[in-house]
Formats: C-alpha cells, structure tokens, sequence
C-alpha cells in the first residue's frame, strides 16, 4: 500500500510538471524582446522538460516494483451477497471467497500428492482390494512385457502342477496353480512381481473374478496366510525372474500337504491342522505353532 501512495504521489507530480512545462511554452515569449530573454525562455523550458523526463522515468520504475494485483474470485451470483445490508450478513461474501480460495489450495496439493505418489514404483498395493469393493488397476503404469510373463511361466515346471493363466484385469495375468490333487492357488501379478496369493482346496471353486473370496476349509486358509508371508520373503523387484521361480518351488512343497510329519514334533496332526508352513529355505514342513520353537 505504500508502495502504491508513492506512485501515485510521483504520477501527480508528473502530471503537474507535465501542465507547468506546457503552460510556459502556451505563453510564449514576445518575439520582440532581446535575445537575452529569448535565450532564457529556451532554458527554461529545456529545464522543464528534462524534469518532466525524469519524472517519468521514475514513475516507470515505480510501476515496475508494483506487485499484480490478485484476479477478483467472480462467483457468479453470490457475489450479490457483497450488497448485503444487514450487518450480519455482511461478511458472508468475502468467507466464500476464503473458502473457494482454500478449495483451491486443497486441490493443488492433492494434485501433487496424486503425482508424487505415481511415481513410487516399488508400491506393492498396487491391485487393492477390499471385502466391499475392487478397484481396477492403471494399466497406463504397467511396464511389463505380457509375453515376457508367460514365457517365464513356461520355463517352470514342477512335477505334478498345472498353470493356466488368465488377464481378467487387464494386462496383468492372474495364474491359477493347481497342485497335484490338493490345492489350487490363484496368484495375481504385476508384470512378474506377486501381488496376491488366493488358496483354496483342490475340490473348491476357484474365480479369477472374486479372488477375495476365501476357502471355507481352515486348513488353506492358513496356507493362505503362509503363502502371503512367502511372498513377502521372496519379494525382489530387482530380480523378478528369479523371485517368481523361487516362490513356485516354495509353493510346490505343499503337493505334499497331507502327507508330511512336522520336522519339530513328528506329528501329522496338532491342533486339528496338518503342517501347514514350509520352511522358506529347506521347505521342510512345520506346525505353526512349531516353526518359530
Ligand atoms: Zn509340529
């Protein structure tokens, strides 16, 4: 605000050297006066026009160091509210205008989070999915090759295990495992990194379309479990291949669910269960409840 009382200070200056310099040179000089006089009516006005010159010059700079003013929020109608009488409502408009001014700031940063977090490629939730609903993933983020998903599966065979693979989410293939005659396993992929591990018995249904329904044995419900945990262990963005192979072998040494010991205790059976963990490394079988004795 001072800066623009400054301003407009030098513009009036401006403007009455401006009408000084004119009026003097309007009046003119008698024609028949000694060329003394002449000569001081030529610098006198020179004088008065230099001024005027610098005035302006000053006024100029004076211009440029003024901020923009900010452009008026028009909000359509409301912006009768302004005209309001009643002194309560007075202050109505220029709050709406604080609010569509913090909309605004809101939806800035938003927009930046939103970028921000596009970019963090090693984000695992990628497919999210809850009870109530299914999003269906950006497959503008998928880099991956689809034959390059489906080459790899090839290249793993393990005896006993069927692969067929299906894209119900787009590019990203969804690859229902069956092993021998005792489980299936729907495995979601980004590219060839896991995302979600779905097991169900071997006699169950099994819809790459509702891979969020769980089995309604508790048996695979805990090899659900184990083979999230498994996932987790084998995740390796930087060697995908190798982690997709490795995490197949580990889920190949369930073909043998129902028929191993406990390596701890030796039993088939505790808690009602069978040994429903593989060891990540040896992929020997252990209780839950034994692995971590
Ligand atoms: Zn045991």
């Amino acid at each position: 605000m001072e800066k623009l009382n400054s301003t407009l200070g030098a513009v009036r200056s401006l403007r009455s050297s401006v009408r000084q310099c004119f009026e003097q040179l309007a009046d003119g000089t008698n024609a028949e006066l000694a060329e003394d006089s002449r000569t001081k009516f030529l610098l006198k006005f020179q004088e008065n026009f230099n001024n005027m010159n610098a005035q302006l010059r000053e006024v100029e700079s004076l211009i440029n160091g003024l901020q923009a003013p900010q452009t008026p929020y028009c909000l359509g109608q409301t912006t009768y509210l302004a005209q309001e009488t009643a002194p309560e409502r007075q202050a109505l408009y220029s709050q709406l205008v604080n609010s569509y001014k913090w909309i605004d700031k809101v939806h800035d940063h938003s927009f930046l989070a939103f970028n921000n977090l596009n970019q963090n490629n090693l984000r695992r939730s990628y497919v999210y999915c809850s009870q109530k609903r299914v999003r269906i993933p950006f497959t503008s983020c998928n880099n991956f090759d689809p034959d390059h998903t489906d080459k790899l599966l090839s290249e793993i065979n393990l005896p006993l295990t069927s692969y067929q693979v299906c894209r119900p989410f787009g590019s990203n293939v969804v690859v229902i495992v069956t092993i021998s005659r005792v489980l299936k396993a729907a495995i979601v992929c980004k590219g060839v990194l896991i995302e979600w591990v779905t097991v169900k018995g071997f006699d169950e249904t099994l819809d790459p379309d509702d891979l969020w329904a769980e089995s309604r044995y508790e048996v695979f419900r805990k090899v659900q479990e184990h083979t999230h945990i498994a996932m987790l262990h084998f995740f390796s963005p930087t060697l995908p291949d190798l982690a997709i192979k490795s995490y197949m072998t580990w889920l190949h040494s369930y073909s043998k669910l129902f028929l191993e010991a406990c390596k701890r205790c030796g039993k088939f059976v505790s808690n009602g269960l069978p040994p429903t963990w593989r060891d990540l490394r040896t992929l020997e079988p252990f209780h839950e409840e034994c692995r971590n004795c």
